[in-house]
Formats: structure tokens, sequence, C-alpha cells
């Protein structure tokens, strides 16, 4: 469904991907793990336009999507929950919700894809009128992914979703993940909380200074020793 191949960014002069290489099936969960400044964010910024691309492609269901305008890159199915959740501070919960589904103009469809935002998240129907800077940092989490998802997405992206959060809304936040992937969604999660991540993907990669080093199974991965020395702190 997704596929970097050799994709190089800089910021300046800086190269913060050295040539990133993965894949991406349909109905996975593939998950990026790695240290602070590994390139994670980088490369889902790439993937979304956000960022020049030196060199390489990206490809989204066959077709080549390698610096297109990131308006035509959410417009083909992906969309971003980005890190630290970002959610317009004063705006209520509805507007955020809304403005999720500025690229649909259906008022119908609008309306069934919020009540299956607050199946997923009920918390947020209860909080509609209030503005999103008040919520508590799960609850941002929540909106910030469920604004995402009224964009229709086929792939969705995740930065950092367990940041800041204590440890039982993050299993709450990853139980929903998995949830929105059984429903249909594929799902590409970066995440420094190696452990959560790998116990809910399919396939992982591991990435240090802008080059992928591993690759294999989530499971595989999660009983390796080097990564259980270098990331699951065993
Ligand atoms: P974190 O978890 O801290 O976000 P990360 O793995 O997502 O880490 P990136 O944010 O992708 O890492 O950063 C990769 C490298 O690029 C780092 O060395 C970082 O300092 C650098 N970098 C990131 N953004 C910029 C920028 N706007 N200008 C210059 N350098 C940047």
């Amino acid at each position: 469904m997704l596929k970097l191949n050799n994709v190089v960014t800089h910021y300046g002069n800086i190269q913060a991907l050295k040539g990133i290489s993965l894949e991406i099936n349909q109905g996975e969960i593939v998950t990026v793990i790695g240290a602070n400044g590994a390139g994670k964010t980088t490369t889902l910024k790439a993937i979304c336009g956000l960022v020049n691309i030196t060199s390489g492609k990206i490809y989204f269901q066959g077709k080549d999507i390698t610096d297109k305008p990131t308006s035509d890159i959410v417009g083909s199915g992906i969309a971003m929950v980005p890190e630290g959740r970002r959610v317009f501070p004063r705006m209520t919960v509805l507007e955020n919700l809304q403005l999720g589904a500025y690229l649909n103009g259906d008022k119908n469809q609008i309306n069934k894809d919020l009540e299956r935002v607050f199946e997923l998240f009920p918390i947020l129907k209860q909080r509609l009128k209030q503005v999103a800077g008040t919520l508590s940092g799960g609850e941002q989490q929540m909106l910030a992914m469920g604004r995402a998802l009224m964009a229709r997405p086929k792939l969705l992206l995740l930065d950092e979703p367990s940041m800041g959060l204590a440890p039982m809304i993050v299993s709450n936040i990853f139980d929903i993940i998995q949830e929105i992937n059984r429903s249909g969604t594929t799902i590409l999660l970066v995440e420094q909380n190696a452990h959560m991540a790998l116990s809910i993907a399919h396939k992982g990669y591991v990435i240090e200074t802008g080059k992928i080093v591993m690759e294999d199974t989530a499971d595989n991965l999660l009983h390796n020793e080097q990564v259980k020395k270098a990331y699951l702190g065993e």
C-alpha cells in the first residue's frame, strides 16, 4: 500500500533521512521505533509532503506521491496525527472534528463519520462544546485521532501517540488504535515507547540516525536481544 524507496531528506546541510526504505501492506499496523532525533517524525513528514525529498521515491497504492502537494496526498487517503497532538486550542471539540472533514462536502457522510468517532471515543461526545485547549492530554490525543479519522483515511500516520501520557491512558489509546485497524484502516505508528508499539504491530522497523537498521515481525523484534537492550530497557 505504501512504499518508501531509499528516501533522503535534508534540513539545510544536515541529512536527516539517509535512505529510508520501508513497506506497509494494506490492513497492517507497522511501527517505526527509535530514539529521540532518529528521524521518525521526518519520515512521516516526508510521506505527507511536509519536507523536501532530496532523492528516493514514495508510492501510495501504486502511485508516485513523491513531492506531491500535501493536499493531494491527504486527498488520496493519508492522514497524520502529529506529535504533541496539535489540536486547535480555542476551537471546540466539534469544530476540531469538523475541520478534519474539510475535504468532504457531504453532510450525511460527515454525521456518520462523527458517530463513528464517538463510538471509538465516547468522551469526545461528552465534551463537544468544550474548547480543545482545556481537555486533558489523553483527551487531546483522542481528539487529534478523531480529527484525522474524519478525513476517512486509508492509511493513518500516528506520531508518538503515547507521548506524555499516563500508562493507563496509553493502554486505552493503543486498544483504540487496534480497533481502528480492525475496522479496515492501515496504520503507520512511530513511537519511542517500543514495548507498546511492538505489542500491537504486525511488523516493525528500527531507525537509528536516519537509517533503518533492523526490520522484522513485531513479535521477533520484541524477543530480539539487541532490541531488548537498546529499546525495551531489559
Ligand atoms: P523525536 O522523537 O524527538 O521527534 P524523531 O525520531 O522524530 O525524534 P526527527 O524529528 O525526525 O526525529 O529528527 C531527525 C533529525 O533531524 C534530528 O537530528 C533533528 O535534530 C533534525 N531536525 C528535525 N527537524 C528539524 C528542523 N526543522 N531543522 C533542522 N533540523 C531538524
